[in-house]
């Protein structure tokens, strides 16, 4: 683990024109659980720290970052402008406009990026089992479209997460998201029942005509360099940051 040390973060090709990347705990100057890139403002941290990991981040993204409340829900929200308090409550972001950075936080949940590099339009969707469940995967994809995407041309990063061997959940509830979402039906490695909400993420993604898709399969739960909710309990939380940050394309 690098935390207290220098900014470390994982960058991702979205595409020309577009900036992306995971954070992790390294860089920044939280202190204790929430060491040291702290980037929520509701877990018990320092206000004025979390807020200038924020700034640390908008510097490697090249733009500063928008982060709304989360509420393991499906709703997806526009972002034309910086704010660098948004009170609303969405589990998805969309932006069309350059040089506005916007970002999902997690500390176990999947956090995914999403890019129309020639459309000109970046998104962002929190996807635990709330969002995966209430379809926030799906949402975000449409929303982007709306917006001019074409999906072939949309390319999808997948980040850290709790792996499906460390998420164990009861059996009926197991189950109930097998149902709804098929493929993330799982067993951990002590042999508990178990769901994989990545895998959830990836066949929503497909069925969604999604078809280029990278994954970074580091897990959340076993890899001390990410905060951990289910691990740790008093944690932070790291992101998913994208921003397009050419001039703005045409078009045609
Ligand atoms: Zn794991």
């Amino acid at each position: 683990m690098n935390a207290g040390g220098g900014l470390d973060v994982l960058g991702v090709d979205l595409g020309p024109g577009v900036s992306a990347g995971f954070s992790n705990r390294s860089g920044g100057s939280s202190l204790g659980p929430h060491t040291s890139l702290n980037l929520g403002y509701h877990v018990g941290d320092d206000w004025d720290r979390a807020y200038a990991n924020r700034q640390v981040l908008g510097g490697w993204l090249r733009a500063p970052i928008t982060m709304t409340t989360q509420v393991h829900g499906a709703d997806v929200a526009h972002v034309d402008r910086y704010r660098p308090n948004m009170k609303r409550k969405a589990d998805a972001l969309l932006s069309t406009t350059p040089g506005v950075g916007i970002g999902v936080m997690v500390a176990d949940c999947v956090p995914v990026l999403l890019a129309d590099a020639r459309a000109g339009v970046v998104a962002t969707a929190h996807a635990g089992r709330g969002g995966l469940v209430g379809g926030v995967v799906p949402n975000v994809v449409a929303a982007m479209v709306a917006h001019g995407a074409r999906v072939p041309s949309i390319r999808a990063a997948i980040g850290p997460s709790i792996c499906g061997r460390c998420y164990e959940v009861p059996e009926q509830l197991r189950t109930e998201v097998e149902t709804a979402v098929p493929g993330t039906a799982g067993e951990t490695s002590w042999g508990t029942p178990s769901i994989d909400i990545a895998a959830g993420v990836l066949s929503q993604l497909k069925a969604a005509g999604v078809q280029r898709i990278s994954r970074v399969d580091d897990c959340t739960y076993e890899d001390e360099r990410y905060f951990s909710y289910r691990r740790d309990g008093v944690t932070g939380r790291f992101a998913g940051v994208v921003a397009l940050i050419g001039p703005a394309p045409s078009h045609a």
